[in-house]
């Protein structure tokens, strides 16, 4: 076995096992900071960057603590429990626990809206070690008595900020209240919000926050690009776009679901294998569109906000934001669908008129790393008579200074090109030195 560097957060030799045989070497920051912590057994906030590695950060240490002493258990009883906002990123904990939970002999399930209720319950009745869940679902699963909570040793709550977004919050405060004292309590979310704080202080106790990364921010490795475009445009530069710049996979994202619907149809007119992800698409639709495009059959997805929070998509290289989100969060969810892992991606952002408000709310997430690209064919002509959208261009270091007084110096002519001062130029600049100290006497 090669090295594993895992093996420094003193995690078992199965688990390094698992963690090689998955392609994992190196923890990720995240990982490095969060899992010591998890291992001693503080219950935590934690706000982690999207695209970070929480879920193995929250996943490794809860596994470590349930390897089987000797051979793997014969009763199986909920140990783990983690609560996602949405299907698809239950879906995704789900897959990433799946081979942790094979090798140390764990049942795992996942109970999710839209899910099969009666083979859920199956399973349940069956005894499962790990549940990955929606908290409604959940929630009816324990009412059912069909989930021991009170066994319940590791207790997670993923994207804690979205779950109040979504309106999730008295199902968690439920099962919060229903959870026994000595079970370890992690509150994960990209921001530790007012509101997520209040709710982790109700419930646990003693808590530990641990800010991992500035909240909100978008990482270092996403390149940004934002387009100014005439509203009546955007089809048509989404088209452009796409073509010169040889997109090949692009998660393509829209505010609202008729606008996913409207963007999707066009995407398929002009040839490309799209798939819809919002809230109104069937459970099945939207697990077979992840699934498609994850696996390279349809190269663009269009999604809503909601549908596509914290969904890691392989060798995605470019998110497309057709419009501002609402909620600046969005925007920072949205750009870190690439990027992941410390990886390089792209970012792209079409903005119009109508949307400058919003993307001046954005502007301290954005920061200066965002390049604006004016396209002629395409930007609002007050946009192409000043130049630029929100940012005037940086003044270019080293300018040459109209002034300049050595012979030698770069100035430049009447036509905007360089020439070198001349002694005329001396003499013309001691001329009005002159003219002007005459003027205050
Ligand atoms: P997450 O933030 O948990 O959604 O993870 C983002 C991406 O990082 C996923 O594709 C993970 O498979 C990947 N990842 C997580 N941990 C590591 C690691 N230690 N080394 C490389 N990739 C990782």
């Amino acid at each position: 076995m090669t090295q594993n560097h895992f093996a420094a957060l003193k995690l078992s030799r199965l688990l390094l096992e698992i963690l090689s045989k998955e392609g994992y070497s190196d923890p990720t920051p995240v990982q490095k900071r969060l899992i010591p912590v998890l291992l001693s057994g503080t219950n935590t906030t934690v706000s982690a960057q999207t695209g970070s590695g929480k879920t193995l950060a929250f996943l490794l240490p809860a596994f470590e603590k349930m390897i089987p002493a000797t051979l793997p258990p014969v009763h199986h009883y909920p140990k783990l429990f983690v609560l996602s906002p949405t299907k698809e990123l239950a879906q995704q904990i789900y897959e990433v626990s799946r081979p942790f939970s094979r090798a140390l002999g764990l049942r795992g399930v996942l109970l999710q809206g839209g899910g099969k209720r009666q083979e859920e319950t199956r399973k349940l009745k069956q005894g499962v070690d790990v549940i990955v869940a929606t908290p409604q679902r959940a929630l009816e699963h324990i009412e059912a008595k069909h989930i021991d909570i009170k066994a319940v040793r590791h207790f997670v709550v993923d994207e804690a900020d979205m779950m109040f977004d979504m309106g999730f919050v008295s199902y968690l405060e439920k099962i919060f209240g229903m959870l026994s004292t000595g079970a370890q309590k992690v509150v994960v979310s990209a921001t530790i919000t007012p509101r997520v704080v209040k709710l982790a202080k109700s419930y646990i106790q003693p808590l530990r926050r641990i800010e991992l990364d500035p909240p909100g921010m978008i990482a270092e490795t996403i390149t940004q690009h934002l387009y100014p475009v005439v509203k009546s445009k955007k089809e048509a530069l989404l088209s452009w776009l796409i073509s010169t710049r040889e997109i090949k996979k692009a998660l393509v994202f829209v505010r609202k679901k008729e606008l996913a619907d409207g963007v999707a149809e066009s995407l398929q007119s002009w040839g490309y294998k799209v798939g819809i992800l919002h809230g109104e698409r069937m459970h099945g639709e939207r697990k077979r569109a992840l699934l498609a495009f994850r696996e390279g059959r349809i190269s663009m997805l269009v999604a809503t906000d909601i549908a596509a929070r914290g969904l890691d998509i392989p060798d995605l290289d470019v998110v497309i934001n057709y419009d501002i989100p609402h909620v600046k969060h969005d925007f920072i969810h949205r750009v870190g669908r690439t990027g992941r892992a410390g990886k390089e991606g792209v970012a792209m952002t079409l903005v119009s008129p109508d949307e400058i408000e919003q993307l001046h709310d954005l502007h301290k997430v954005l920061g200066s790393k965002i390049k604006e690209v004016i396209l002629p064919e395409f930007a609002p002509k007050e946009v192409k008579a000043r130049g630029y959208l929100i940012q005037a261009p940086q003044r270019r270091r080293g300018r040459t200074k109209p002034n300049a007084t050595k012979r030698g110096d770069i100035v430049l002519n009447k036509k905007g090109k360089k020439r070198k001062t001349t002694k005329r130029d001396g003499f013309k600049l001691l001329d009005a030195k002159k003219k002007s100290s005459k003027k205050r006497r």
